[in-house]
């Protein structure tokens, strides 16, 4: 955690510690290292989450001494707004840019009991869910600890200046922005770590949530250490569909991934998980599927979010029937599964689910275009159907 020494072109230059990129337990031992009492991380972190302070100067009630100490030692960095867009819905969606040229995007989504902000973890996605804009357009890295509570700092300040302190609060936190939160574990654990924490956010444990598309290696090791609230990206009813849509289920079938949610449950016993299912017109959502995806999760303590697909130019997917849609709702709920129809938000701005790209420096080895992949996947689906 101390700062190091690296050689630099000419001489050595110190490479100072970023805050932003540690929780609690991790900014204590820093402090403790420099031999500063425990109480110091409990007032160092207040002035930076939520008195919103990025200068030690500024952090009045620490010794001179210490500030210039920090100084030396440690930084207060974060990402910077690029640009932001309000919708027509009071959907908020900030473009955040890195010092790496990046960029990410984060939406605020408000509705008249609560305020959710969605959170990026990675720059793009290696996914590749067919899907999903922002996986059809590769990935450059994963996100720092900094890079991810950072949107939560901006926002709570951005929504404060525009609306005034209690107007627009955000109340819960969901990671479905860019990226798949379980491939980049340790930073989203230690950033849902500083949401949660009282000295910090406060956000309570039952209001964070992080989605998957199903790493089961990283759900099981999420479950030893973590009892945030989970959402499974589930999208079809059986492997041969859901390998189409989602490539990682080759990987971790449908079977692997039930038994992976219900262990997940029987230690967060009364919580339940909550599984996505994007409604994609004549792909997923014929009376059949509604009767296997009862099949498959009927005996489990869940719910569904049926999501209507949203559009990106390329994609050669179209959003269901509202009948369709309310068709596959009465099945699910005529089995006793609760199950609810996720609103769109935020559509004039493209800040709805699956349509963030941010600007990513896509960094892998993908031979054919989105455009060619398109093709290939309508031919995939044509010969499924
Ligand atoms: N990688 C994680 C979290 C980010 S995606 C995951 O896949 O769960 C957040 C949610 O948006 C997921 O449920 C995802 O399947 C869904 N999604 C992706 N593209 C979409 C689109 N074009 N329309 C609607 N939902 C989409
Ligand atoms: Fe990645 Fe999630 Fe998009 Fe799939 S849906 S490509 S896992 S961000």
């Amino acid at each position: 955690m101390e700062s190091i020494w690296v050689r630099g072109p000419t001489e050595f230059i110190m490479t100072k510690t970023n805050l932003f990129d540690l929780n609690y337990a991790a900014l204590s031992a820093f402090l403790k290292a420099m031999g500063e009492p425990a109480f110091r991380a409990k007032q160092l972190f207040q002035w930076m989450h939520q008195r919103g302070v990025v200068d030690f100067n500024a952090m009045s009630d620490m010794s001179k001494r210490l500030r210039e100490r920090l100084s030396e030692t440690a930084e207060l960095t974060l990402c910077t707004i690029d640009s932001e867009h309000i919708a027509t819905d009071g959907t908020y969606k900030w473009v955040m840019r890195l010092s790496d040229g990046n960029c990410i995007e984060s939406v605020y989504i408000p509705e008249d009991d609560r305020g959710t902000l969605c959170v990026s973890s990675q720059v793009g996605c290696v996914l590749n869910c067919s899907f999903c804009s922002t996986g059809q357009r590769g990935f450059s890295r994963n996100l720092t600890v900094a890079e991810i509570i950072g949107q939560v700092w901006i926002a709570v300040r951005r929504l404060s200046e525009a609306n005034g302190e209690h107007d627009r609060r955000i109340t819960n936190v969901v990671m479905m922005g860019m990226g798949e939160p379980l491939l980049n574990f340790e930073a989203v654990v230690s950033a849902m770590d500083i949401m949660m924490d009282d000295n910090a956010y406060g956000i309570s444990k039952r209001r964070v949530t992080l989605s998957t598309s199903g790493v089961v290696p990283m759900m099981q090791r999420l479950r030893e250490i973590s009892d945030v609230a989970l959402a499974v990206s589930l999208h079809a009813p059986n492997d041969a569909l859901r390998n189409i849509l989602v490539p990682l289920n080759r990987k971790y079938p449908l079977a692997e991934l039930m038994q992976t949610c219900r262990d997940y449950f029987k230690v967060h016993g009364k919580r339940r998980v909550t599984f996505e299912y994007v409604m994609l017109d004549n792909v997923n959502d014929k009376p059949e599927h509604a009767r296997q995806l009862v099949d498959l999760i009927g005996d489990m303590n869940c719910m569904v979010n049926l999501i209507p697909f949203n559009p990106f130019p390329e994609t050669i997917y179209k959003r269901s029937k509202r009948d369709r849609i309310d068709a596959f709702w009465r099945t699910l709920e005529a089995a006793g599964i609760t199950c609810v129809t996720r609103k769109t938000r935020g559509d004039d701005i493209d800040a709805a689910c699956g349509q963030l790209v941010g600007d990513v420096q896509d960094r892998t080895t993908r031979s054919q275009s989105i455009e060619q992949r398109q093709i290939k996947l309508k031919e995939q689906l044509d010969a499924f159907r």
